[in-house]
C-alpha cells in the first residue's frame, strides 16, 4: 500500500478550523503518531501553519512532539504517569490531571510546573467529577499543581441533536466561575463545528485536521490517499469463488484485478465483500467493488465492467482518498475513520507532499 499525505492540505485544514474557532486558540491533537500519519511530518507542518499547542495521549508521544516543536505547549491527555516523570520534566510536558491524588502527585513531583485539569461532564471516562472540581477550585493545591487550563471532552459531539452535548456544555460553563482566570477547553473537531458556544478559550481538533469524518466536515480537504497496485488481472468463470474461504462466488463470467494491499497494511479484513456494506475502490475513473475476503497482502476487485486498457498490472487503485472517503471504507468494515487511520501499518509506504517547503 502506498499512502500519500498532503501536508499542505493538512495545514489548510488546520487554518480553516482555527478561523472557525475565531477568538479561541486552535491546538492540534497528534496522539497515536498524529492519527497514523507521522508525528515527525505532521507536527512541523502544523507548526508552520501556526499551531502552538499540541495534545498527545502518552508521555512518550509528547517526547517525540517536543523534538519537532521546541517551544510549543504539549499536553498529555492520559495524565501524570509518575514512573515516567523524567519525560515530563525533560520534554516540559503538561499532564492533563484527572483525579485528586494525581493532582497531588504532580504538585509534589513538579511543583508549579504547568498542567491542565480534566473535568468529567458526562462521558464518565477520565476527569474529576463536578463535585471534586468544586472542592479543588477552593484548594491551594490547584496553584501548586500549576493548573492553567481546564478541559472536558464531549461524548456525542458528532451527533449534534444528542441531548448529552448541551448538558455537557451547561456543566462545563460552571467552570468559568469555579476557576476564574484559567483557560477553558471543550471542543474536539465535531465540537468546533457546533459553533462559538463550544469554543471557549482553546479548541482541540484532531480528525478534521486529517480530513476524516468527511460527512460533518465537508469543507475539509482530503489529506491521506491510500493506493494499491494492480498485480494481476484474471478471468474467473461464472460459478467460481474468489479468495479465502470461497465466501463469494461470481454469478457471471468475470474479470478481477488482484491488488497488492491487505489487512497487514491496515486495510481492514472486515471491509471484505460480504453483504451490503461492501467497500469500493476507485480505478481509473471508475468505482469497482471488492470481491471475496481481504487477505493479508492482497485483495480482489471486480473489474468486469471496466475498460480493459484501464486495468492493467502496475496501475494504482485508490483504496481511500479524494474519491473514496476513508469513512466509507471504515463504515464498510463496521468501524470509524479514526480506527482505520490509526491502524495503518508501518509496511505502508508513506509519501509526503508539501508545497510550502517544495
Ligand atoms: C482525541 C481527542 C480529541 C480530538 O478529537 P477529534 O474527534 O479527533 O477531533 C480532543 N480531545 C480529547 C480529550 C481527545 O481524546
Amino acid at each position: 500500500m502506498r499512502l500519500t499525505v498532503d501536508l499542505t492540505a493538512l495545514g489548510r485544514n488546520w487554518k480553516k478550523l482555527a478561523a472557525m474557532a475565531e477568538g479561541a486558540e486552535c491546538a492540534g491533537v497528534v496522539k497515536a503518531d498524529a492519527y497514523g500519519l507521522g508525528i515527525d511530518r505532521v507536527v512541523p507542518a502544523l507548526s508552520a501553519a501556526g499551531c502552538r499547542t499540541f495534545f498527545v495521549a502518552l508521555p512518550e508521544e509528547g517526547v517525540r512532539v517536543r523534538e519537532f516543536a521546541p517551544d510549543a505547549a504539549i499536553y498529555v491527555l492520559c495524565g501524570f504517569l509518575s514512573d515516567l516523570v523524567v519525560h515530563y520534566s525533560e520534554a516540559k510536558l503538561r499532564p492533563v490531571l484527572g483525579f485528586r491524588d494525581e493532582v497531588e502527585a504532580w504538585a509534589g513531583s513538579m511543583p508549579g510546573a504547568p498542567s491542565a485539569l480534566h473535568v468529567d461532564t458526562g462521558m464518565n471516562r477520565l476527569g474529576v467529577t463536578l463535585e471534586e472540581a468544586e472542592a479543588l477550585s477552593a484548594d491551594p493545591l490547584i496553584e501548586r499543581a500549576g493548573v492553567e487550563l481546564v478541559i472536558s471532552h464531549l461524548a456525542c459531539a458528532d451527533e449534534p441533536e444528542h441531548p448529552l452535548t448541551a448538558r455537557q456544555r451547561a456543566r462545563f460553563s460552571e467552570m468559568r466561575e469555579l476557576f476564574p482566570g484559567k483557560r477553558l477547553s471543550l471542543a474536539n473537531s465535531a465540537g468546533v463545528h457546533l459553533g462559538p458556544h463550544y469554543h471557549y478559550d482553546l479548541v482541540r481538533p484532531g480528525i478534521a485536521v486529517y480530513g476524516g469524518a468527511s460527512h460533518p466536515f465537508a469543507e475539509m480537504e482530503t489529506v491521506v490517499t491510500a493506493e494499491a497496485r494492480v498485480l494481476q488481472v484474471r478471468d474467473v468463470p461464472a460459478g467460481e469463488a474468489v479468495g479465502y474461504g470461497a465466501v463469494q462466488t461470481v454469478h457471471r463470467d468475470s474479470r478481477i484485478a488482484v491488488l497488492g494491499a491487505g489487512y497487514a497494511d491496515g486495510y481492514q479484513r472486515a471491509a471484505s465483500a460480504v453483504g451490503p456494506r461492501n467497500a469500493r475502490v476507485r480505478i481509473g475513473n471508475h468505482i469497482a467493488p471488492l470481491l471475496g475476503r481481504v487477505s493479508m497482502d492482497l485483495m480482489a476487485i471486480d473489474v468486469t465492467d471496466l475498460p480493459e486498457e484501464e486495468v492493467r498490472p502496475g496501475v494504482w487503485a485508490e483504496l481511500f482518498g479524494p474519491h473514496v472517503a476513508v469513512d466509507s471504507v471504515a463504515a464498510a468494515a463496521g468501524t470509524i475513520g479514526y480506527e482505520l487511520l490509526t491502524g495503518l501499518s508501518r509496511r505502508a509506504t508513506r509519501i509526503y507532499r508539501d508545497e510550502t517547503s517544495g
